[in-house]
């Protein structure tokens, strides 16, 4: 299976690693015609205010609507935000995806990035941590919004429809659980 990875700006490589050791096939996404190939899709941690700009100047954003329309999207720290509702800050455009709305940079500065143990809400799987960098936190949860983890009693992993969202990087500690739920539910 191949997922499609938003390769415009950010850390769209380890995605594709983490993909690879699921068994599917990376392909970077910078241009409308490159979502035919794929199954599904990854927004990746970077600059959200860069990949909103740049989304809208590759003319991707109505691309990816149809897309998600029949795809899962999963987006981690910037790709969170550019899934939200509404963003605090009006450099964002985001793509409204999750019925949430986020506050950028709520978990401190670059300096003050941290690891640390989730609170999964699936007690089937194992031990999960979460990298924490500059990440946005919800500050509104929409209904039909289903949470996978919390951190310090705030949600930071968070499912709608087939879209899921990520304040962390799971990316950067290899952490395979949240790719796998969600391009292959069925190995949950
Ligand atoms: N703070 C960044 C933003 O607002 C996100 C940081 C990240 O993706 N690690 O876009």
């Amino acid at each position: 299976m191949k997922i499609g990875v938003l390769a415009l700006q950010g850390d769209f490589m380890k995605h594709g690693k983490i993909l690879a050791e699921l068994g599917a096939r990376p392909v970077w996404i910078r241009y409308p015609r490159d979502l035919e190939a794929v199954e599904g899709l990854v927004l990746p941690g970077g600059e959200s205010t860069t990949m909103s700009k740049l989304l809208t100047r590759n003319q991707l954003r109505e691309p990816i609507h149809r897309f998600a329309a029949t795809y899962p999207v999963l987006g981690t720290c910037a790709g969170m935000i550019l899934m939200a509702r509404r963003v605090d800050d009006p450099r964002v455009e985001p793509l409204e995806l999750v019925d949430m709305d986020v506050t950028r940079n709520a978990y401190g500065r670059q300096v003050h990035s941290f690891t640390d143990r989730l609170e999964l809400r699936n007690h089937h799987a194992g031990p999960v941590s979460g990298v924490f960098i500059r990440a946005p936190k919800i500050v509104r949860l929409g209904t039909p919004v289903q949470v996978w983890a919390v951190y310090e009693e705030a949600p930071v992993a968070v499912q709608d429809g087939r879209h899921v969202a990520l304040s962390f990087h799971p990316e950067l500690n290899g952490e395979l659980y949240f790719h796998q739920r969600t391009f292959f539910p069925a190995h949950d």
